[in-house]
């Protein structure tokens, strides 16, 4: 009776460690499951303007959405290589509304934002060249990248740590910031959060100041000027670009 007893208690705890275990699995499927999920949305890469509104005028003509575009494309790629899962934003050229960005970052539960583009300056440094038999606007004055954050992103300190690293590791390739943004005049008079590796505080960028999570916003070089707008074209100096940002996004830690 004895023997029965506990072969009934044995089988009752095999029985009871099978549905344990099935917990157990369940909840790592779960986990798993889960941290695919957020490893298929951990950066939005919003490619800024559209073809509707390009944005700057590269001094050889062409649309700063192109660059941004292209840019956007070998960064998506290094992304890949480098096992962080993206995805892109306006791709297509057809988003005009600076919030439809944020909102679908918003809706993918993105973990890190980062607009590309490309840097222009004020039409009162431009000159003129003729280049294919056109004359058109130029400025060699201002070369560099610049980074911006807003205060108003409701993850700043995280959106500053990253938007720092990124500077450094863009400087630790041989690029520097631009300062032209920081001059006390109209339409640029931004203040410094960072001088050294080229961050700067812009507060009511829609895209920066909507999104959940920490968000960066990148002029990854000036196309007006001719010598930048050279060498931003060369896919080597893109590839640097990306794996700058990279490098910038595993510093700080954003997706950890
Ligand atoms: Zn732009």
């Amino acid at each position: 009776m004895m023997v029965v007893k506990n072969a009934a208690l044995t089988l009752k705890m095999e029985i009871m460690n099978l549905h344990e275990l099935k917990i157990l699995m369940l909840a790592l499927l779960i986990g798993v499951y889960q941290g695919c999920l957020a490893n298929t949305y951990s950066v939005a890469v919003d490619i800024g303007h559209s073809k509707q509104n390009p944005g700057a005028t590269s001094a050889r003509g062409k649309p700063e959405f192109d660059f941004n575009r292209d840019l956007a494309s070998i960064l998506q790629q290094v992304l890949s290589a480098d096992n962080i899962m993206s995805f892109s934003i306006g791709e297509h050229g057809d988003i005009v509304d600076a919030k439809q960005r944020s909102a679908i970052a918003n809706a993918q539960n993105a973990r890190f934002f980062v607009s590309i583009h490309h840097d222009s300056a004020q039409l009162k440094y431009f000159k003129i060249w003729r280049w294919q038999d056109i004359d058109r606007p130029y400025c060699d004055q201002f070369s560099g990248f610049s980074l911006f954050v807003s205060r108003k992103n409701p993850q700043l300190q995280k959106s500053l740590h990253c938007a720092r690293m990124i500077g450094q590791a863009l400087r630790q390739k041989g690029f520097t910031p631009t300062h032209h943004h920081a001059e006390p005049i109209a339409g640029e008079n931004r203040t410094w959060a960072d001088q050294q590796n080229g961050v700067y505080y812009y507060d009511n960028l829609a895209v920066l100041k909507t999104t959940n999570m920490p968000a960066v916003l990148i002029e990854a070089g000036v196309i007006v000027n001719r010598n930048d707008e050279k060498m931003l074209e060369q896919f080597s100096t893109r590839h640097r670009i990306a794996s700058a940002i990279i490098q910038g996004i595993r510093d700080c830690k954003v997706l950890d």
